[in-house]
């Protein structure tokens, strides 16, 4: 038992091994066992049919009937003797198959169990014989057995001694019963022996190849255990890869929000048992995107890298810090006693964040804007907690950083404003929440379709359909305003190749905010979406807003040039509510001008608004631009547009934005005058 136990205990290679030899052993005694059984049985039974053959060819031919029913007189002896001796010359020689024939004692019996020859004893000659082998042999079967020489010392094991006694009958021709019966002794010395060699022979045999057999066994199953071992090692290793990778982040290698919210269950569920308050901050770089874009991405991702340290410096080991995307953080404190504990560790971590980077050789000053939420009071499950931090954050921003805590209050004043952020991250991994409405530029000399306006719309799952106002200001304080001009850029071209197929060609304008415009690699994206959908970039306008250029008009005066380049047509939007000026006017590569719809609603009841209008129309002609006139709801002002000579009217007065399902039944009625000049190849 202590042997199994211990067995149990080792390695699974040491216990097969032992297994397997234990039952190679088995299987050897068993086998040398059967096979010694059957070596002794053939040499007995060939030292049998030896005493048989002997007799038979040897013996037999020397008795007659008579001698057999009447005994041997003393000439028929001396024959006998004679013969009995021959038969043992001619029969032992050593080397035939008869070599054990070499009788020891030798009697001849009658039918009536007389003995008429007795080799050793002739005195014994007429007595009977009671022996159950005789009877068997007189019913003609030949029997055998071992018996021991008079001088075999007791117990002798080796056969020495030992005496094989074989009855073989006396059978006549013609004659129904055997006419007596010879009784041999024949020593078993020499059987033994051959006995002996065979079953060494044999069992060295058979202990060599089980042997061999075992080793083979072993090594193959000592390569194979190895080759396991080295497969499961490789697949563990590579179950811990898939697993890290899939809970960090590969460039910062902090944790994703798959772990951070791994950990915020657990902290959440850990604070429900003890009434503890648990914090999520997330962290947003303010002004990432400039570093990126004007030092290149590796800097903006050696900065990344070194933002974690940063973090982690101001916090406790049982704090976590990890990296959202793009430049968001997140920071999980698991127990903070309230508000106040937050708020400190938010400013550590603003303070960390100040002291400057050195990227390369460069010394970076990051600010970051910072959201704080705590369990229960903002929330009570981790995507709750995400949302209202989101929200906080966003609060944060435009305060132009700091850290802020996320206020119900504020939360409610402001629903859709405040809690869109985590929405449209959703609406926008999925397929069917945003999508485009069309809005028909209308030209005023001829009453033709010239282009349309792509509006974006979201039907949310849950407030229904919510206006761009309210969803595009948030996007834009956030990098999701990126994703989310790419799925509108997506959008447009691709209803525009169905409008291609269809054999209308017309231009469609999309809306860019700001940060697109401080976006370097925006002109690669529109041209890869271009080329995707092969769409002609003549029949792309892109829409800025006038204070979107003004803001920053040098930075973005590079970004529209490339698009200008690509052969894009590009529009100032709400023109009239920025503050431009006449001279970056004229430097801007812009193609349109399109007067704010403020300014068209009151140009019929208010001199000052007719006046801007005037002077936007002129101004734009003056620069070479078309004017589009926004907002257009009445006849009077349509006339009074056309009088003031401006070319193009957009607004409820001929239609409204629509589907694009409706958009292609006006297109195929009314016709686009884009239709002839693009044939013409203009
Ligand atoms: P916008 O580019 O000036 O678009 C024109 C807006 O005026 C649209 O509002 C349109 O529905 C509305 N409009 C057109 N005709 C009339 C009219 O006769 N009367 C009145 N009262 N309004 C009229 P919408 O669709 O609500 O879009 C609002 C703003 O949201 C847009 O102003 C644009 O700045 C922004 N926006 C829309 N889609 C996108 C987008 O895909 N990307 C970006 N960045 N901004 C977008
Ligand atoms: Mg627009
Ligand atoms: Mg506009």
């Amino acid at each position: 038992m202590r042997l199994l136990r211990r067995l149990r205990s080792t390695s699974l290679l040491t216990r097969f091994a032992t297994l397997s030899l234990l039952l190679t052993v088995a299987v050897g005694v068993v086998l040398s066992s059967v096979l010694t059984t059957v070596i002794e049985d053939r040499a007995r039974q060939q030292a049998e049919d030896a005493a048989l053959m002997a007799v038979r060819l040897g013996l037999q031919p020397q008795f007659t009937r008579t001698d057999l029913t009447r005994g041997f007189d003393v000439e028929r002896l001396a024959g006998v003797e004679k013969a009995v001796d021959d038969a043992s010359d001619q029969f032992g020689t050593e080397g035939t198959p008869l070599a054990a024939f070499d009788p020891i004692e030798l009697k001849v019996f009658g039918a009536d169990r007389t003995i008429l020859y007795h080799s050793e004893h002739p005195e014994l000659v007429g007595e009977t014989s009671q022996s159950g082998e005789l009877g068997a042999a007189l019913d003609g079967y030949v029997v055998s057995g071992f018996a021991h020489s008079a001088d075999d010392g007791a117990g002798s094991e080796d056969g020495a001694h030992q005496l094989l006694e074989v009855y073989v009958p006396l059978q006549f021709d013609g004659a129904a019963r055997p006419g007596g019966a010879i009784e041999l002794y024949l020593p078993y010395a020499p059987v033994a022996a051959a006995v002996r060699d065979d079953v060494r022979t044999m069992t060295v045999a058979l202990g060599i190849s089980l042997a061999v057999f075992c080793l083979v066994v072993l090594r193959v199953i000592a390569s194979a255990s190895r080759r396991m071992r080295r497969q499961s090692e490789a697949l563990q290793a590579s179950a811990d890869r898939d697993r890290h990778q899939s809970t960090h982040d590969a460039l910062t290698g902090l944790p994703n929000w798959v772990l951070v919210r791994d950990r915020l269950d657990q902290g959440l569920a850990a604070a429900g048992r003890s009434d503890a308050e648990v914090a999520l901050l997330l962290i947003d770089l303010d002004r990432f995107k400039e570093i990126n874009d004007s030092l290149g991405h590796s800097y903006g991702d050696k900065l990344l890298c070194q933002v974690g340290p940063r973090l982690r410096s101001a916090l406790r080991d049982a704090d976590t810090v990890g990296r959202l995307g793009g430049d968001e953080f997140a920071v999980l404190l698991p127990s903070v006693d309230g508000v106040g504990e937050a708020e400190a560790v938010a400013e550590r971590l603003r303070q960390a964040l100040h002291q400057p980077f050195d990227v390369d050789g460069v010394i970076l000053d990051v600010e970051a804007s910072i959201g704080i939420v705590l369990s229960p009071w903002h929330g009570t499950d981790s995507e709750e907690l995400r949302r209202n931090a989101d929200i906080a954050m966003y609060a944060a921003k435009e305060l132009k950083g700091g850290a802020v805590v996320f206020q119900p209050e504020a939360h409610a004043t402001t629903p859709v404003r405040l809690s869109v952020l985590g929405d449209l991250r959703r609406a926008l991994d999925g397929a069917d929440e945003l999508f485009l409405n069309y809005q028909p530029k209308i030209t005023l000399d001829g009453g033709r379709i010239e282009g349309l306006e792509a509006l974006l719309r979201w039907q949310h799952p849950t407030q229904g359909l919510i206006p761009p106002g309210e969803f595009i200001p948030v996007a834009e304080g956030t990098g999701i305003i990126l994703r989310l001009t790419e799925r509108v850029l997506n959008l447009a071209l691709a209803q525009q190749r169905c409008w291609l197929e269809a054999g209308l060609a017309v231009p469609v304008a999309v809306n860019l905010s700001t940060r697109c415009l401080l976006d370097a690699d925006l002109p690669e994206l529109v041209e890869r979406l271009l080329t995707e959908h092969r769409v002609p970039a003549a029949l792309l306008r892109l829409e800025v807003t006038e204070s979107a250029v003004m803001g920053d008009a040098a930075r973005c005066m590079d970004v529209l040039q490339r698009l200008r380049d690509l052969g894009v047509h590009l529009s100032i939007d709400d023109f009239g509510t920025g503050y431009s000026s006449m001279a970056y006017l004229r430097r801007l590569p812009v193609d349109e001008l399109k007067i704010d719809r403020s300014f068209v609603l009151g140009m019929t009841t208010t001199a000052q608004d007719l006046v801007l209008v005037r002077t936007a129309i002129d101004l734009g002609h003056n620069l070479g631009l078309t004017v589009v006139a926004e907002g257009v709801e009445l006849a009077e002002q349509v006339d009074a547009l056309r009088e003031l000579g401006c070319d193009i009217a957009q607004g409820y007065h001929y239609a409204r934005p629509m589907a694009a399902e409706s958009m292609t039944v006006l297109l195929a009625r009314v016709g686009t005058m884009h239709d002839e000049r693009l044939r013409a190849g203009s």
